[in-house]
């Protein structure tokens, strides 16, 4: 293992991630909205995660920029962020397949949108977020750098901890005792974790 090649795997799972989402992306365009939250914070929110999953290690990549703050490879994190996301990838992959139509990359409700509480999303309201916190973690075990490393769970803390309050919010208007009663039996990202709200 050395440090080209440990940045060059987290790039190989960036793509990876950016074609499981292809076709999502392109069902999301096709599929009408009947209620959106999105706005200034919305973009704000997705501006934060973009930098720190994409910009800031796309330009360490590119550039090595900030090299100042490099630290010496250490090859047993680099396998242990391969395993994470390995593990990341897999529930991108499930959480699109289960959500389906209902996705999107904001806060929208679809016309026909149905609550899905099975499968990946049995014991976790937000397994898809919980694949971004991996990746996330991911990220800061492949790159050898202070900055470009955690800037992904930094970036998506924001995101995090910006949205999903709201999206349950949202998820309550639209579902109702439904969606309160999924709440108690299930955790955010961790399952049996702070399940109860
Ligand atoms: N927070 C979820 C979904 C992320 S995609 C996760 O991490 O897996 C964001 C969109 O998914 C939101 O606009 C919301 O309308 C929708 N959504 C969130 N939870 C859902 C659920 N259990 N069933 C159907 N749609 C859901």
């Amino acid at each position: 293992m050395t440090a080209t090649i440990s940045k060059l795997i987290w790039l190989a799972f960036g793509i990876v991630w950016f074609v499981l989402r292809l076709r999502p992306r392109r069902r999301a365009r096709e599929t009408p909205v009947r209620y959106s939250g999105r706005g200034a914070r919305e973009v704000l929110l997705l501006a934060a995660a973009l930098t720190g999953l994409g910009i800031v290690p796309g330009i360490y990549l590119a550039t090595h920029f900030p090299r100042f703050a490099d630290y010496p490879l250490v090859p047993a994190l680099s396998y242990a962020g391969i395993a994470v996301d390995l593990a990341s990838a897999w529930l991108f992959y499930r959480t699109h397949r289960e959500l389906g139509r209902n996705w999107s990359v904001s806060l929208d409700l679809r016309e026909r949108h149905t609550l899905v509480t099975t499968g990946v999303y049995a014991t976790v309201r937000h397994p898809m977020y919980a694949g971004f916190w991996l990746m996330g973690l991911a990220q800061a075990l492949l790159l050898p750098n202070w900055i470009a490393g955690p800037a992904g769970l930094i970036g998506f803390g924001i995101l995090y901890f910006g949205r999903v309050r709201r999206e349950e919010e949202m998820m309550v208007a639209a579902f109702g005792d439904e969606y309160r009663a999924y709440m108690r039996r299930t955790g955010r990202v961790v399952p049996w974790l702070f399940w109860r709200h």
